[in-house]
């Protein structure tokens, strides 16, 4: 399935929680394989209370808090935030910069991002989400690539970067499916320290299990997650 030597993979999303909702489980199985893995949060998250009295602010504070409590129960040691306003985000050539000096900074095999148009889900066909998918491709290709792109990246000694596989987190018809039946205890571990996100946890665990059950079950395994894959020719 996936090239044995992916060592590096840097999963790009644009709130904190999505890279647990949809791929906690992939990324602890791949650092318990040895991989080294890190995020990127594209947005602070800051528009996501029900709180009458909660402002952006306190609550991207909050949510920064818990993404590095939730990634570090995964496994995840680094964790970077862009801090684009939630809700907010547009395709620009500020938000195309940052993505491609990350990429080159970190300089991954493996990108995992958010699926680039709507899906059947309203919730995961969130516009950030899509914009978010949408600039790390163009990041991916050409933009970490070329030399020309960004020259002011290149002065700060951010040399170009082949990405090779790209996984897309995707809601219908998985390419991919992850048997994350080992680490799904973890996955709800991290998803849990999402507070601020969650109400009723218990009915949040009930929804995911179901959802990871019936990815797995065509493959025969008790949980999974699922994507689309890319791969860069070389
Ligand atoms: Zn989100």
């Amino acid at each position: 399935m996936m090239a044995t030597e992916i060592k590096r993979v840097l999963v790009v999303v644009a709130h904190p929680d999505d890279a647990e909702f949809g791929c906690g489980g992939t990324v602890a199985k791949w650092v318990k394989e040895g991989k080294e893995v890190s995020y990127v949060i594209v947005t602070n998250g800051d528009k996501g209370s029900d709180d009458r009295s909660m402002t952006p602010e306190r609550l991207a504070k909050i949510r920064a808090e818990e993404q590095l409590t939730a990634a570090r129960t995964l496994g995840v040691e680094h964790v970077e935030f862009l801090d684009y306003p939630d809700g907010e985000l547009e395709d620009t050539l500020d938000v195309r910069r940052d993505v491609t000096a990350r990429i080159r900074r970190f300089r991954p095999d493996l990108i995992v991002t958010q699926i680039p148009h709507r899906s059947s889900s309203l919730y995961a066909s969130h516009r950030d989400h899509r914009i978010t998918g949408s600039v790390v491709l163009d990041c991916v290709y050409p933009l970490a690539r070329d030399h020309l792109s960004f020259p002011e990246l290149l002065a700060q000694g951010l040399e170009p970067h082949k990405v090779r596989e790209v996984y897309l987190m995707v809601w219908d018809h998985p390419e991919v499916v992850v048997d994350i039946s080992d680490t799904m205890e973890l996955k709800l571990k991290a998803l849990a320290c999402h507070a601020s996100q969650l109400g009723n946890f218990s009915r949040v665990e009930a929804r995911v299990r179901e959802r990871a059950a019936q990815l797995g079950k065509p493959k025969g395994h008790a949980y999974a997650e699922g994507f689309n894959r890319i791969v860069i020719p070389r």
